[in-house]
Formats: structure tokens, C-alpha cells, sequence
């Protein structure tokens, strides 16, 4: 492995890495040389991705099954990851959830089970690699949030409060673990087709484009490699910042 490779001997955990955006992060950083673990709820899918990634990169991939709303699988899977690498340098917190419905129509479990994913997922998982970080006095993380949580998006008080909180995470963490040399991030991405997209009625979709400045609809890899420059030494003077990744449809 040539040793220009700018994330070569770091291991990355990267949630919800099964399919979608985070299987694309996940190849993204292998493919600039990290190990990766791969944890999902889904634990098939991860082992089959994980497969997938180690031989089309030639790095340790390895994967594990995680629901990162429950603390105690969030610290097993990083439990996992250093026992697997030794450490772990990057994390990325992608795992999550939609379950759309108009405020008059949501019912307390659908705010409760988003809410859980992904915002007390992210809190779950950082805290369980702050520590380890913190030691090292090295780290990245990165979370995803979302155009949804900057504009707001009618239908999604639930996801939008998620990913709204994500930022306030992000900036408050930074602050936190800065003087440990620990980078704390966030990408928002704006529409990109994939499952958890797909659903949406074509109406809404096609409307959107109309949003977007760049005319189009974003790709996994366009925001796999915000990630990934985040991740690296590259971005060693950026921390609490929210890279948006939209085409322009969210200008703050
Ligand atoms: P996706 O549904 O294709 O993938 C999400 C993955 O997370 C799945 O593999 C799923 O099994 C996993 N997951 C769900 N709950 C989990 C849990 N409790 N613990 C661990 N893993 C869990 O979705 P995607 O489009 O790839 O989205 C990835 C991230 O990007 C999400 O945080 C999403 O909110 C965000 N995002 C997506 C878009 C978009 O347009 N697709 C836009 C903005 C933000």
C-alpha cells in the first residue's frame, strides 16, 4: 500500500455503515488506507459489506453489530474496535432514522425512537470513544446531520430536532475536547437518493430539485469524501464546524 495514503494506519468506526452513505464513507476511508469496523443494526448486511470492502480494498475491515441508541452496545462496539485495531482514530456517526409524519399525526414513540437514533446515538457513541481518544490526545469525529436540522422540514419535527441537536453536540464537544487535539465535526447532506430516501413521493423529490442551486441530487460519494477530508490530518485546524454538502439548497 503506497504510503502517500492520507488516512494509511488509522482505524475508523463509522455507524449504520451496512448500506447507503455509511457503506460509502466506509469505502471512501479504506480506500485512503484506514481499517474500518462497519456496525449496524443490521448484522448481515454488515458482515456481507464488510466482506465486500476487505476485498476490494485489501484493508481490515471488520464488522459488528451495534443499535448505537442503547449505551451499552455503543461501548461494546467500540470495545470491539480496540480490540481489533489497538485504537481508534476516527469515528463517524452516521446511523439513522426517518419516521416522517405531520406533528398533529406523530405519535410519541415515532419522536422517541428518532430522538434515540439519531441524537442520544451520537451521544452514546462519542462518549464511549472520547475516553480512548482523549488518551491518545488524538481523534476525529464526525456526524452526519442534515439539511433538515439547519432549515427545518415540515413533516420531520422529529428529524429535524435530531439533527438539529447534532450541531449543538458537535459545537459543545469541540469545545470540550479541543486541547486534547481531538477535531469534532459535522457534514449535512442534502438530498441523496438511497434507501431511506426512497420512499418519498416523487412530488416532493422532483420539488426539491427546484431548491437546489446545482440543478441535481447529491451522491454517497460526494459526501463520503467531506467526510474523509475531515477525518484527515488535512483538516487538523477545523473542529465544531458543519460542512454542508447540498448543491447550495441551504446557504447560512
Ligand atoms: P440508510 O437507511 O440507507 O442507512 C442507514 C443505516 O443505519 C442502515 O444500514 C441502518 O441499518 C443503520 N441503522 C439504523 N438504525 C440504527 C441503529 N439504531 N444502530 C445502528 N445502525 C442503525 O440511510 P442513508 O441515506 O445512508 O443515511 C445515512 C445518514 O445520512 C443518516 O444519518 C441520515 O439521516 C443522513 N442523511 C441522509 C440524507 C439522504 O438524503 N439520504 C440526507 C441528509 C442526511
Amino acid at each position: 500500500m503506497s504510503q502517500t495514503l492520507p488516512l494509511k494506519d488509522k482505524n475508523a468506526v463509522v455507524t449504520g455503515s451496512a448500506r447507503g452513505i455509511g457503506k460509502m464513507i466506509a469505502l471512501t476511508l479504506a480506500q485512503r488506507g484506514a481499517n474500518v469496523l462497519i456496525a449496524d443494526l443490521r448484522a448481515e448486511l454488515a458482515e456481507a459489506t464488510a466482506k465486500e470492502l476487505a476485498e476490494a480494498t485489501g484493508c481490515k475491515i471488520v464488522a459488528t453489530s451495534v443499535d448505537v441508541s442503547n449505551a451499552e452496545s455503543a461501548k461494546a462496539m467500540i470495545d470491539k474496535a480496540v480490540a481489533e485495531f489497538g485504537r481508534v482514530d476516527i469515528l463517524v456517526n452516521n446511523a439513522g432514522i426517518t419516521r416522517d409524519n405531520l406533528i398533529m399525526r406523530m405519535d410519541e414513540a415515532d419522536w422517541d425512537l428518532v430522538l434515540g437514533i439519531n441524537l442520544k446515538g451520537v451521544f452514546n457513541c462519542s462518549k464511549a470513544v472520547v475516553r480512548i481518544m482523549m488518551k491518545q490526545r488524538y481523534g476525529r469525529i464526525v456526524n452526519i446531520s442534515s439539511v433538515s436540522g439547519l432549515a427545518g422540514q415540515a413533516g420531520q419535527t422529529n428529524y429535524s430536532s435530531s439533527k438539529a441537536g447534532v450541531v449543538g453536540f458537535t459545537k459543545a464537544l469541540a469545545r470540550e475536547v479541543g486541547s486534547r487535539q481531538i477535531t469534532v465535526n459535522a457534514v449535512a447532506p442534502g438530498f441523496i437518493p438511497t434507501d431511506l430516501t426512497k420512499d418519498l413521493p416523487e412530488e416532493l423529490k422532483e420539488a426539491s430539485l427546484k431548491q437546489i442551486p446545482l440543478g441535481r441530487w447529491g451522491k454517497p460519494e460526494e459526501i463520503a469524501s467531506a467526510v474523509a477530508f475531515l477525518a484527515s490530518d488535512e483538516a487538523a485546524y477545523i473542529t465544531g464546524h458543519v460542512l454542508s454538502v447540498d448543491g447550495g439548497m441551504v446557504m447560512m
